[in-house]
C-alpha cells in the first residue's frame, strides 16, 4: 500500500515539475511532410511535437496540441523522415580509406560521419572491441552529435567447436547487442565456418539471448544457415536466383535479408575513377587528399584485373533480382551497407544503397521501410526506426521529398539525433 502511494506521489510530483518548468523543453515542427517509417502514407501538414529526446506526439496540424512556450520549429515544404538506420556496418577501424585505427576516439569520429550523412543508428557487425562497449545505445549515453552505436563484438570464428564457442562467451561477457558469423570461402581462397561449427554457435547464442547475423554468398549455405537459425543473412545471395523454396524457408524462420549491395559495388567500382568523387554530398567529408590513392592508374588497373572485383561485378544482377524477387514476397529487407570498412564510405554509401535499391526496382516507400521499421524490428533496436509517441527523436529534415525520388534522401536540410540537432 505505501509503495503505491509512494508511487502516485511521484507520478503527480512528475507531472508538476514538467507543467512548471518542462515546457520550454517542448519542440514542435510544423508544416512539414511526415514519413513515420510505418510505409503508410506520409502526413501533410504535419506536427511533430518533441521533448527530451522523446516523440510526444505526431499528427496532423490541429489533431497535435502544441504546449504552450513550446518553441515552434516552421519547417513548410520540408519532409521529416526516421533517421536511416543502418543494419549492416562496422565502426572504429576506417580513418579516410585506411583501416587500424580503432580506438575510441575513432569510433565517436565515425559515429558523426554517419550523423551528417542522416544515418542516427549503426549496428556494427563485427570487429567491435572492449572501447565500443560504454558507447553502445543501450547505456543511452547516445547520442547527441553522433549515431547510435549497436556491437556484434568479434566476428565468430574458431578450428573446432570449442573455440568458437569461446568466442560467443568472450562476446557475451564484454557486452554485444547481436553475434555474428562468417560462413564463406571469399570465391575459394579461404577455409568456409563448417555447419558441424555453427550449428552449435548459433544455439549458444540464442540462449544466451542474441540474435544471429550471417555472412554469406552462396544459396545453399544460406538455406543451411535459415535451418540452423540465423535471424538475418547479412548479404545478398550472389551465386544464384533465390528460388520458391528458399523463400518459404525464410517466411518459416522469420528471418530477415540484408542486402549490402554497396559492398558488391565497392570491389570493382575503383577500377576507374568512381563517378560519385565528383558529387558534392560525396565530397563534404571526403577530402581530395582522401581519396588521392583510389586515382592511381597502377592501383584501378589493378582492381579491374582483379578475379574478386571481376566475379562479384559479374554476379551484382543476381543480388540485384534476388532483392527484388525477395522484396515481392515480403520477406522484411533490413537496410545495410557493410560501410565503415575501408573504401566502403561510410554515411556516403547509405545513399548510393538506397540508390541501388531502386535499381533493383524497389519503391521509394519499401526502401525507407527496410532503413526505418525492418531495420529496428528485426534487430531488436528499441524505440527507433519509427516516428511515434515514445520513440527516440531520431529524424531528418529533408528539403525534397524522398517518396518523389529517393535521391531526395541527400538534400539533407537538418539532422536530429535524441531531439538534438547535429552539426553539419
Ligand atoms: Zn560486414
Amino acid at each position: 500500500m505505501i509503495k503505491i502511494s509512494f508511487l502516485l506521489l511521484s507520478v503527480i510530483l512528475l507531472h508538476i515539475t514538467l507543467n512548471s518548468n518542462g515546457q520550454q523543453a517542448y519542440t514542435a515542427f510544423t508544416g512539414a511532410t511526415i514519413i513515420d517509417g510505418t510505409g503508410n502514407q506520409p502526413v501533410t501538414n504535419g506536427t511533430l511535437l518533441v521533448q527530451h529526446g522523446r516523440i510526444i506526439a505526431i499528427g496532423k496540424a490541429g489533431e497535435v496540441k502544441i504546449p504552450q512556450g513550446a518553441v515552434v520549429k516552421n519547417v513548410q515544404g520540408k519532409t521529416i523522415m526516421p533517421g536511416i538506420i543502418n543494419g549492416h556496418g562496422h565502426v572504429g577501424e576506417s580513418k579516410g580509406i585506411d583501416g587500424g585505427h580503432y580506438n575510441y576516439a575513432n569510433i565517436v569520429d565515425n559515429l558523426a560521419i554517419y550523423a551528417r550523412y542522416g544515418i542516427t543508428s549503426v549496428v556494427s557487425l563485427g570487429g567491435d572491441k572492449k572501447e565500443a562497449e560504454p558507447l553502445r545505445a543501450i547505456h543511452d549515453s547516445a547520442a547527441t552529435g553522433r549515431a547510435r552505436l549497436f556491437i556484434a563484438g568479434e566476428i565468430i570464428n574458431g578450428n573446432n567447436v570449442q573455440e568458437a564457442l569461446t568466442v560467443v562467451d568472450a562476446n557475451n561477457s564484454m557486452g554485444v547487442d547481436i553475434m555474428k558469423i562468417r560462413v564463406d570461402d571469399q570465391l575459394g581462397t579461404s577455409p568456409k565456418m563448417p555447419a558441424a561449427i555453427y550449428w552449435p554457435v548459433i544455439r549458444r547464442a540464442h540462449a544466451l539471448g542474441y540474435k544471429i547475423a550471417s555472412h554469406l554468398y552462396y544459396l545453399e549455405d544460406a538455406r543451411d544457415l535459415l535451418n540452423a537459425g540465423t535471424d538475418m543473412l547479412a548479404h545478398s545471395v550472389r551465386d544464384k536466383p533465390v528460388d520458391d523454396a528458399f523463400i518459404a524457408l525464410l517466411k518459416v524462420k522469420k528471418a530477415s535479408y540484408c542486402p549490402t549491395l554497396t559492398r558488391e559495388l565497392s570491389t570493382f567500382v575503383y577500377g576507374d575513377t568512381a563517378a560519385f568523387f565528383a558529387d558534392p554530398f560525396f565530397q563534404k567529408e571526403y577530402a581530395a587528399a582522401i581519396i588521392q590513392p583510389l586515382l592511381n592508374p597502377a592501383r584501378q588497373q589493378q582492381i579491374r584485373n582483379s578475379k574478386a572485383a571481376i566475379t562479384y561485378k559479374q554476379q551484382l544482377p543476381v543480388a540485384l533480382a534476388n532483392l527484388k524477387k525477395l522484396q515481392d514476397n515480403d520477406i522484411p529487407i533490413v537496410f545495410g551497407t557493410d560501410s565503415g570498412v575501408p573504401t566502403r564510405f561510410m554515411g556516403y554509401f547509405e545513399h548510393v544503397e538506397m540508390q541501388m535499391m531502386a535499381e533493383a526496382g524497389l519503391t521509394p516507400i519499401q526502401i525507407i521501410v527496410s532503413a526505418t521499421k525492418n531495420a529496428a524490428e528485426n534487430l531488436g533496436l528499441k524505440g527507433l526506426g519509427m516516428l511515434a509517441p515514445g520513440n527516440w527523436a531520431d529524424f531528418l529534415v529533408l528539403d525534397a521529398n524522398p517518396l518523389d525520388d529517393i535521391k531526395n534522401t541527400k538534400q539533407i536540410a537538418a539532422v536530429y539525433v535524441n531531439g538534438v540537432e547535429v552539426k553539419r
